[in-house]
């Protein structure tokens, strides 16, 4: 039978963690206040449970403080170029199990059957060998995030759909592996808008405490690394003039659109009084969906 998206989201059965179980409660909140997400809030409730169910078997990275300096001052992540022993059978069921939910919840909107097929036909590659999660994996660390897509387009499968899966089945583990390497790179500079662990785009920033600190966040490891006010993350610019900001009237103290004019690119940043947990950060960004927006309308994009 059929169900409703939102019983995806009042879901009862408790989580392990006591973060996910806050996420889960503010996407069904959010889902209240605008009905128009339920969908996307059911697809993120649903990756979320599955993605954090349990403790995924985590690698560890030996970097010496050293190593951990003379990366950072060069502008290299740090794991770029360790050996992450990942766990290929846990990743492929992981992957697997997250096409089974993504399909499910899918299945029960108006507008997911797109979606539905889409995260069937990944699953059935996966589950053929035609997708090796674990070589995709290690692509992603060494800095090349782009194969996933690649290979799901060889095999004429949904190379957005096939990332995003990706990105969930690695979270639980970056975002552990990033806390390996918290204490050594602390206090160390960083100026890059790329995130200093794993290399990525950050998802959004906030602009924590009562002092405001700008801080980028990473949207694959949830690493967290703090940046000028007047900065592009992506295209490095300092310049004034080329930093610019969108609002909409009613949030504008708590919600902005940061934009470039040299690279046209934009990042959402969001007033937080602590670190928003690493399931909150999605929550957060499907929160300011209606900033995505706002900056697209005006011509600004994602980067790359
Ligand atoms: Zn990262
Ligand atoms: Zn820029």
């Amino acid at each position: 039978m059929p169900t409703n998206p939102l019983s995806k989201l009042l879901d009862r059965r408790k989580p392990t963690r006591s973060d996910v179980e806050q996420a889960l409660a503010q996407l069904a909140q959010l889902s209240e206040q605008h009905p128009d997400l339920v969908e996307l809030a059911a697809t993120h409730a649903a990756l979320l449970r599955v993605s954090f169910r349990d403790t995924p078997p985590v690698p560890s990275v030996s970097l010496e403080l050293q190593q951990v300096a003379t990366k950072l001052q060069g502008g290299v992540p740090l794991l770029r170029g360790e050996p992450l022993a990942f766990d290929g059978a846990w990743l492929r069921e992981r992957y697997v199990q997250l096409c089974e939910a993504l399909a499910d919840v899918a299945g029960s909107s108006n507008t997911g059957s797109a979606t539905r097929s889409g995260a069937q036909a990944l699953r059935q590659a996966v589950k053929r060998g035609m997708l090796d999660i674990q070589a995709l994996a290690t692509n992603v660390v060494a800095g090349d995030p782009y194969t996933v897509a690649q290979r799901a387009e060889q095999l004429e499968l949904d190379s957005q759909l096939a990332a995003t899966v990706l990105r969930w089945t690695l979270l639980p583990i970056l975002e552990q592996v990033a806390k390996q390497v918290e204490q050594a790179r602390h206090n160390l500079p960083w100026d890059k808008g790329y995130c200093p662990v794993c290399g990525a785009w950050p998802i959004l920033a906030e602009r924590r405490g009562l002092e405001q600190t700008l801080l980028l966040r990473c949207g694959l490891c949830a690493a967290e690394w703090p940046i000028d006010n007047i900065f592009c993350p992506f295209c490095s610019t300092r310049t004034h003039f080329d930093i610019g900001y969108l609002y909409d009237e009613s949030q504008e103290a708590n919600q902005r659109v940061m934009t470039c004019e040299r690279c046209h690119c934009y990042y959402k940043s969001v007033r937080t009084l602590a670190a928003l947990t690493t399931p909150q950060l999605f929550v957060m960004d499907l929160a300011t969906f209606h900033l995505d927006l706002i900056a697209l309308e005006r011509t600004y994009g994602p980067p790359g």
